[in-house]
């Protein structure tokens, strides 16, 4: 268990309040019953914090921030900030958090529960089964890289710029990470470039053929971006890990978002070097659902099980979390995003509830 137990807990905006407030039911729940001794802090980040603070990250919250052990994040963004200069919109402010705290892994499963298998659009028998870690880098890459603008070149035309840059040490610590993630799992590690076309991942190959024989146990395969696209969708389960850098990873992991049925199954979580974290589900703010409570809590509450696996080290209340939302998922309760046939409706407060309900019962069955 982590020393300092301080979590700041960051609702955002959109839908961010409705599944951030169901992940806390369940935060509190496991608080009580496995005597965690958690704190919470509310703050601010994105739309609402421009709206309270005039900025998308307040140096107040920044600070709250460090001295936190970890941050549960709901999303950020929306209609009300987008015409905002790009240099203080809402999403402004994740980038900026995820920098200043050096949150540079990002651990996205892609894990398809088999009571979903019809909420996929692939085939049952290309998902069922599907159990995928995307490892992506997040503060490096083609997102920070600099020079960057839109400037006028010497034809007289506007012309838009980013600098696409991984330096060795950079590619070397998330390749560690993803190495030892999959010396955890099915020991299979696809690293995904564009080293075809890009120096910066040709040197991204090269660094990671160069750390894997610290890792006899893992087997290492390199995959252009494009072929991989196409393979998450042909044949999901010949991935274990995944590894690559901001910009593919974003995409990537969209994309394998889908195959477990909707992005409102997706946690994930972003680590730093101590360990300290940011756990948020993979998915936006969903402006046109907001307000309707009917969006999917699952990938908020499942990111609150990753705060307890990956910083507070407390897997036991982790795996009764992730545990309970399975049950929940036999039960047939479903927000409309994972519904089919034959299940039930249920509003987002309604499935944080039933998740607090079958951690009860799971408690009180010893
Ligand atoms: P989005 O992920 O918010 O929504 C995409 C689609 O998925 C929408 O149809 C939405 O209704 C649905 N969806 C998303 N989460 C859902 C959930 N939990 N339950 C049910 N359905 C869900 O992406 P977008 O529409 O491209 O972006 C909306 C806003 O969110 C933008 O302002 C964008 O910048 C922001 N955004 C924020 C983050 C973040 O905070 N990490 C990530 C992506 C986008």
């Amino acid at each position: 268990m982590a020393k300092n137990k301080q979590i700041l807990v960051l609702p955002g905006d959109g839908i961010g309040p409705e599944i951030v407030a169901e992940a806390r039911k369940v935060l509190d729940k496991v608080n009580d019953a496995f005597s965690l001794g958690l704190s919470f802090v509310e703050g601010h980040l994105g739309g609402s914090a421009i709206d309270v603070h005039g900025v998308p990250l307040a140096d107040e919250t920044l600070n709250i921030a460090r001295d936190s052990a970890a941050i549960l994040l709901g999303a950020v963004g929306g209609p009300k900030w987008d015409d905002l200069d790009h240099s203080v919109r809402p999403e402004r402010g994740l980038l900026q958090i995820r920098s200043e705290l050096k949150l540079f892994a990002n651990l996205r499963p892609a894990v398809l529960y088999p009571q979903l298998a019809d909420a996929s659009t692939l085939k049952p028998e290309v998902v069922s089964g599907l159990d995928i870690l995307i490892v992506r880098e997040l503060t490096g890459g083609i997102y920070f890289g600099t020079p960057r603008g839109i400037r006028e070149n010497e034809n007289g035309e506007r012309e838009g710029f980013n600098t696409y840059s991984y330096s060795e040490s950079e590619i070397e610590r998330i390749g560690r990470i993803a190495f030892e993630m999959a010396s955890k799992r099915d020991k299979r590690l696809c690293s995904v470039d564009k080293a075809n076309v890009l120096e910066a991942t040709i040197l991204w190959r090269e660094v990671m053929d160069l750390i894997a024989p610290d890792y006899p146990e893992v087997e290492l395969s390199h995959m252009y971006v494009d072929n991989a696209a196409m393979q998450l969708v042909r044949e999901p389960k010949q991935f274990d890990v995944v590894v690559t850098g901001n910009m593919f990873g974003d995409i990537l992991s969209d994309a394998a978002a889908m195959l477990t049925g909707s992005i409102g199954m997706l946690p994930s979580a972003s680590l730093a070097k101590d360990g300290s974290g940011m756990y948020e589900p993979c998915h936006g703010s969903a402006p046109d659902i907001a307000g309707q409570g009917s969006a999917n809590p699952f990938a908020t509450i499942l990111s609150a099980a990753m705060m307890l696996r990956y910083t507070l080290n407390v897997p036991e209340a982790a795996d009764a979390i992730e545990a309970s939302v399975g049950r929940v998922l036999d039960q047939g309760l479903r927000t409309p995003d994972i519904y089919s046939e034959g299940c039930t409706k249920a509003a987002t407060s309604e499935l944080g509830d039933a998740v607090v309900e079958e951690l009860v019962s799971a408690m009180a069955s010893g």
